[in-house]
């Protein structure tokens, strides 16, 4: 659908990094405090989930179009098999065929609207981006909610198309480029050039309080709100006062 409103858009292209995911039985670790682990070009997460199992989530700065002749799960033990605990106690409970595997592609070109004509895009279709700031889902929720804002109850459905891109084009682009800025940082490969990250990074005191502010003006989002002539009672609370 994107190649066809925006035939011109060279589309998504190879953000340097392979992901691999899983989900586990609870057993497979001890408990542990979530954590993100970042290692040459290399990255692993582990969340525990509500219900006891644990989601976890690597990925490492490869060539696109890689697969393990032996399957992900070997191919995650070779590549982090010795990283600290609980890495190895979550691979190892995996099962052979459990274990996902996603080169990651994002449009590091924005499109030049979400919409043409009487035809929207949301989510990746409108600005695939790379996983590092965990951001691709919430964005295209984000999306959801201000398209439905602006769409008018009845009337030109362009304008209220054209309002949407407006608002959702300038941030999304943002977060692309910054999850992209992240991406790189995490894929720094030499032993230098690690060193000199890790250095920077610990003296510029990175840690939760400096990781959440580069969330600053994303997760603090708010949705819009609709105004209503003064005196005129928002709809949702006559609503409900006439049911009531
Ligand atoms: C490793 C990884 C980790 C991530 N972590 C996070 C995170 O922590 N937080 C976060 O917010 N986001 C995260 N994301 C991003 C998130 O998964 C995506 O941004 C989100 O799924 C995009 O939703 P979407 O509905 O736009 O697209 P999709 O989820 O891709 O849904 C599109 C659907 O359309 C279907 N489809 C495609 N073509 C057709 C067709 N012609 N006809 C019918 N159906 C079609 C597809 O099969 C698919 O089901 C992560 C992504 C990856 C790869």
């Amino acid at each position: 659908m994107r190649r066809a409103l925006f035939p011109d858009h060279p589309g998504p292209v190879y953000a340097g990094i392979t992901t691999w995911r899983m989900v586990v039985p609870a057993t497979a670790a001890a408990s542990f405090a979530p954590h993100e682990t970042w290692g040459r070009g290399a990255l692993w997460g582990s969340q525990p989930l509500l219900d006891g199992r644990i989601y976890a989530y690597a990925a490492a700065a490869v060539p696109a179009g890689g697969h393990s002749p032996d399957g992900e799960k070997a191919e995650l033990l070779r590549r982090f098999g010795d990283w600290h605990s609980p890495v190895p106690e979550i691979v190892a409970a995996a099962g052979p065929d459990e274990v996902l595997r996603h080169d990651v592609r994002h449009l590091v070109a924005p499109l030049p609207a979400f919409h043409r004509g009487r035809t929207a895009l949301l989510g990746d279709a409108a600005h695939a981006m790379a996983p590092t700031m965990g951001q691709g889902g919430n964005q295209a929720i984000e999306d959801g909610i201000v398209l439905a804002h602006h769409l008018p109850d009845a009337g030109d459905v362009g304008t209220g198309l054209a309002a949407y891109s407006a608002e959702r084009l300038p941030r999304t682009t943002g977060i692309v480029r910054k999850s992209a800025r992240i991406t790189r940082l995490m894929s720094v490969r030499s032993v230098p050039g690690a060193a000199l990250r890790d250095t920077l990074m610990t003296l510029a005191g990175f840690g939760p309080g400096l990781a959440l502010r580069a969330f600053d003006g994303i997760a603090d989002w708010l949705p819009p709100q609709r105004t209503y002539a003064a005196g005129a009672p928002d709809p949702q609370i006559r609503d409900h006062q006439a049911q009531r």
